[in-house]
């Protein structure tokens, strides 16, 4: 019978997926509200992920390990005298408010108002601190706490605000760096209503969408970065070919003028993405030559580093060297899903 550790492990984690006592499907989570809304609101209506998608488990094992076996343990047993450390670990609390909820990580009960001195806040205001617990992939650069984070953090600061009697202004969140663990990066966040009634207000609209595709496709929009890890990209991608009208008529004088003011503002967005691709270059290459002037291809400085090194070409199929020694390889190509072009030009 075949031993693999690997196999072992994906049955372990599939056994022993955690039990929330809340039903996740009728809120939106504070570490979901700042992501991509039409892929939140596919997975709340419980849509069938893609066929090839893989959920990989491994960031959040990762993030679970370090909370449960080292960040927690290291709070409570480590916290200064008189403070109290509530919703954490085994007290972990899931709060609502409306369609909005959130499992915190932990409240420090009593601490001292200039608790976070160090971070430039003299006087927190009120004796609790949110405390946030975070891993982070160590080739990631850290100049401040990932927006989507302290999104998160506004999001468990207006829940303990709006369902239990304290009050944070403040939370802490901790990135443990997860190859060495002792490597931690710490950054204060301060409370913003205005953040946490948008996010409010934001499940609402989420989970409330008939149709997640009538939801704006954010992670596409935003670039794409997070589409690439989307459980719904064929389908996200599907029904956005779907929504292209068949026919092609004429439109009136009002959507005439809405349409040419839109292309004029892309024309404009055109240029000003050009001109900062093309500084961006200028820059890079100033950057190579002084590294070549300075005989170096790695430096690591104060809040920065840069590496230059070659790369390998990609290997790839000659299709034509592969005919010309009577391979066929038709049988072997794979038509793509369908995808959309909107072309926009200015004349
Ligand atoms: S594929 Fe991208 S845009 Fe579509 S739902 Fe997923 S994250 Fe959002």
């Amino acid at each position: 019978m075949r031993i693999s550790v690997k196999d072992m492990a994906d049955r372990h984690v599939a056994a022993n997926q955690k039990h929330w006592s809340h039903d996740r499907l009728t809120t939106v989570g504070a570490s979901e509200i700042f992501l991509c809304a039409r892929r939140t609101a596919y997975a709340k209506a419980e849509t069938p992920p893609d066929a090839d998608h893989e959920d990989r488990y491994g960031a959040r094992v990762r993030g679970d390990l370090i909370e449960n076996h080292f960040w927690e343990p290291a709070i409570r047993g480590q916290k200064p005298e008189g403070v109290q450390f509530l919703f954490a670990g085994r007290e972990q609390k899931t709060l609502v408010d409306g369609y909005l909820s959130a499992t915190s990580d932990g409240l420090l009960v009593g601490v001292a108002p200039d608790a976070l001195a160090h971070h430039g806040i003299p006087d927190l205001g009120s004796d609790v601190l949110v405390v946030e617990c975070k891993s982070i992939d160590p080739r990631v650069s850290l100049k401040e706490a990932k927006s989507e984070h302290s999104g998160q953090t506004q999001v468990q600061m207006g829940l303990i605000r709006a369902c239990t009697p304290y009050r944070p202004n403040f939370a802490l969140i901790s990135y443990a760096d997860a190859s060495f663990l002792d490597t931690i990066t710490e950054f204060a966040v301060a409370f913003d209503p205005t953040v946490y009634s948008a996010a409010k207000a934001r499940a609402g609209k989420i989970m409330l969408a008939e149709d997640p595709a009538e939801l704006p496709p954010e992670g596409k929009i935003a670039g794409g970065g997070e589409c690439k890890h989307c459980a719904f990209h064929r389908r996200c991608q599907g029904s956005l070919v779907a929504s292209i009208p068949k026919e092609s008529i004429p439109i009136g004088d009002n959507a005439m003028a809405s349409l040419k003011a839109l292309v004029e503002q892309h024309e404009a967005a055109d240029a000003t993405a050009e001109a900062a691709g093309k500084r961006r270059e200028e820059i890079r290459e100033q950057v190579r030559v002084l590294l070549r002037d300075l005989g170096t291809r790695k430096v690591a400085g104060d809040g920065f580093s840069i590496s230059w090194f070659p790369v390998k070409g990609r290997k790839s199929l000659d299709r034509k060297a592969a005919e010309r020694a009577g391979i066929d390889l038709s049988p072997f190509d794979r038509e793509g899903d369908p995808t959309e072009r909107l072309t926009i030009t200015l004349n």
